[in-house]
């Protein structure tokens, strides 16, 4: 990598890669002012626990990374307002806690909450899965303060639940992937604390009636549902097996979903009711509600280790691992359509397809068989045909994980040009030097 000027390297902390690692936004408006005078690209960086290449450093150009995990200040929890105002740094999970101290609660969660940061899970729209009932970043951010790429701090920590004058700004950093600038803090939205919760799994005889079981849970919960994730049976197997429990269900069938209904009130009941209609219906065919909050938390524990390259780590990078997102009636057909192909290419290869499905994100890993290196020579024909099928059933590649340089070049061809078109006019806009994350997100013109 190209050598960095005299009055960039003075602003660096003694990490490797080269780092700047501002403790407030004047800070980081300094730092931005400093690398853009002279051309070094910037890479912001949170937790570090994106799952797109977000944070690689480019090698093209003189680049640093700059870190926001010192701009770590909850600023204020506004109980009346319903919001919290957080800075770039704080954690997921701090800012979870922070809410619950006032009897409220910051909806969006998932495994990373510990690491994952304000600013990474705003820049790459994070979801996770509450998504089903409190929507994804877009939804739970009110205003940004963000650092433009002349040093410029936009202050838009506004905490307004209506406001239609004008373009809505701040949607334009929310997913962009540390392209168009720096944020730096964010006004989140609080939803009703839900005490009372309660989780099923059950076996689904048929990915058919996946559609049709959303449906019914969507529309008989009465918008307690925050959760309904899909896991195939081979998962389920791998995560007892890890944590040596017995397997929950009797009917060990192909697939089963794991629902969560949460409210003010118990939700035993309205579970039960749900799962038995969804039985004479012959929706499922086994279930288990949890007794008791240890249950209940294994019961999201077997979903969080259900992972195969958990047992076989040497599969992670042999893989391929999609963050897929279709129309929920699209998704069983999208998975019998993927192991058609992958069968007849590849046939001893393994698809486990499992993921957020109550809003149509099915995370689609196609692991090799008991012959890796014949996989390794298919797999970006492989890959290719996969991510055509996504598209042909209306998807898009990336569901909550952003693109980073992991999909920019494959995802071309999911949206027509003048889309991709519009965004480079808004990237030149914002960003003419080019200094911001260059190289991530947006595919090249060719494609
Ligand atoms: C075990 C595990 C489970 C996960 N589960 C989910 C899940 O269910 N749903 C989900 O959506 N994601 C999930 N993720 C992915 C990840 O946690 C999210 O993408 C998260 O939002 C990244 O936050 P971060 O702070 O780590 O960002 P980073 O990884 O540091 O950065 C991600 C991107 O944002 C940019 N960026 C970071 N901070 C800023 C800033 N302040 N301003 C501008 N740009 C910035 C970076 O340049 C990069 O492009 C999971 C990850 C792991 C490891």
């Amino acid at each position: 990598m190209a050598d960095l000027p005299p009055s960039v390297e003075r602003l660096l902390d003694d990490t490797d890669p080269p780092t700047i690692r501002p403790t407030t936004t004047a800070a980081v408006s300094a730092a931005v002012t400093a690398c853009a005078s002279e051309s070094v690209s910037i890479v912001p960086v949170g937790g570090d626990t994106g799952l797109s290449g977000g944070t690689e450093l480019p090698d093209a150009t003189p680049a640093v990374h700059v870190a926001l995990d010192g701009l770590d200040a909850i600023r204020s929890v506004d109980a009346g307002r319903w919001t919290i105002t957080a800075e770039a740094g704080v954690t997921i999970q701090a800012v979870q806690e922070a809410a619950a101290a006032v009897g409220r609660q910051f909806a969006p969660d998932w495994g990373a909450r510990g690491s994952a940061t304000v600013g990474g899970a705003v820049s790459t729209d994070a979801g996770g899965h509450n998504v089903v009932r409190h929507g994804n970043m877009r939804e739970n951010v009110l205003g940004l303060e963000v650092v433009l790429a002349d040093g410029t701090v936009w202050d838009g920590l506004r905490a307004l639940r209506k406001d239609s004058s004008g373009y809505d700004l701040k949607q334009l950093f929310i997913g962009g992937e540390g392209t168009l600038g720096i944020v730096t803090a964010a006004v989140l939205r609080l939803v009703p604390a839900t005490p009372h919760r309660q989780s099923a799994l059950a076996a689904i005889p048929d990915l058919d009636q996946l559609a049709a079981l959303v449906e019914l849970v969507r529309t008989a919960s009465d918008g307690t549902l925050t959760a309904i994730e899909l896991m195939p049976d081979t998962g389920l197997q791998i995560a007892a097996d890890r944590l040596e429990i017995a397997h929950p269900l009797a009917d060990t069938t192909a697939d089963h979903v794991l629902v969560s209904l949460a409210a003010g009130e118990p939700v035993t009941d309205r579970l039960t009711a749900i799962l038995a209609e969804a039985a004479d219906r012959g929706l499922i065919t086994d279930a288990v509600v949890a007794s008791s909050g240890d249950q209940e938390a294994a019961l999201w524990q077997l979903r969080d280790v259900q992972s195969p390259t958990q047992s076989r780590p040497e599969l992670v990078d042999a893989s391929l691992k999609y963050d897929a997102a279709v129309p929920v009636d699209r998704i069983a057909d999208l998975v019998r359509v993927v192991g058609s192909h992958v069968r007849s290419a590849a046939p001893d290869a393994q698809v486990h397809a499992f993921g957020h499905v109550g809003d149509g994100n099915i995370h689609l890993w196609v692991l090799p068989g008991t012959d890796p290196a014949a996989f390794a020579a298919q797999r970006t024909q492989l890959r290719d045909d996969i991510d055509a099928i996504v598209f042909a059933h209306d998807g898009t590649l990336s569901a909550e994980h952003g693109i980073g340089t992991l999909l920019r070049d494959r995802i071309g061809d999911q949206k027509p040009p003048i889309e991709w078109d519009l965004m480079r006019r808004i990237k030149h806009t914002l960003d003419p030097g080019n200094i911001f994350n260059p190289g991530k997100t947006l595919p090249d013109q060719s494609t």
